[in-house]
């Protein structure tokens, strides 16, 4: 492999009142475009991975793309984009600002923002919802705008922790697809993690289970 991302020998460790090793010895790799479902139960280390790959939590072992190890390269160099279980959006904000924040911290002029904010609504069918408050979005709404706001800066590689967990079962099995579509049109390479195998099935082409921290190689197949 030659573009893309290789996780060696990733081990996250906690400290505090009760040590644990969340990530034990982790490896993978993912091809520039393609896209990987990690799946296991609560507690099994999925977002202790995640996070290890975006540097934003300590961790032994290496992360690189293509090529190039990451570990001096902080989170916000990395060209890597979160989408979290909650969105996470500024409720300050209306929903165009929401998505042109990371490209106006980039320097981005307004007349591009203005732009990239339209078409990435367009994208994720909310054209013309630039001046909405946040607050009065649905769940579904919101889990769009934060999908569009990590889109907006062309991450290379995009990380959804559990992004369809808070939505009601019916949203989430259209919305798992559609997202998936999203980011293929997108070009974007993407790890999703999620505690449900078919959620997992449908929003990427490969999946491995996670298990006390221990990676496991399930191949496409839905089973227990
Ligand atoms: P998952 O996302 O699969 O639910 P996590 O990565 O959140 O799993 O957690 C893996 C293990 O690490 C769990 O035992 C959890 O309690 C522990 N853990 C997670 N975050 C922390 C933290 N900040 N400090 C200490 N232990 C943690
Ligand atoms: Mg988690």
């Amino acid at each position: 492999m030659t573009h893309g991302l290789r996780v060696h020998d990733v081990t996250v460790a906690y400290g505090g009142s009760h040590p644990r090793i969340a990530v034990d010895r982790a490896s993978f790799s993912l091809d520039q475009g393609g896209s990987l479902a990690l799946v296991g139960a609560s507690g099994s280390g999925k977002s202790s991975l995640l996070l290890a790959i975006a540097g934003v939590i300590d961790s032994v072992g290496s992360v690189s793309w293509d090529q190039h190890d990451l570990a001096s390269v902080p989170p916000h160099r990395r060209g890597f984009g979160l989408v979290f279980q909650d969105g996470q959006l500024f409720p300050h904000l209306s929903v165009g600002a929401n998505i042109g924040f990371g490209l106006e911290m980039q320097g981005v002029g307004h007349r591009e923002r203005a732009a990239r904010v339209g078409e990435l609504l367009d994208m994720v069918g909310l054209a013309g919802a630039q001046e909405r408050a946040v607050t009065e979005l649905s769940g579904g709404e919101r889990q769009r705008v934060a999908l569009a706001r990590t889109l907006a800066p062309r991450p290379r590689l995009v990380l959804l922790d559990e992004p369809l967990s808070s939505l009601d079962a019916d949203l989430r099995e259209r919305l798992a697809t559609e997202v998936r579509v999203l980011l293929e049109a997108h070009g974007t390479t993407w790890i999703v993690v999620t505690h449900d195998r078919s959620e997992a099935a449908a929003m990427a082409a490969r999946q491995l289970t996670m298990s006390g921290g221990r990676l496991v190689e399930s191949g496409d197949g839905v089973q227990g």
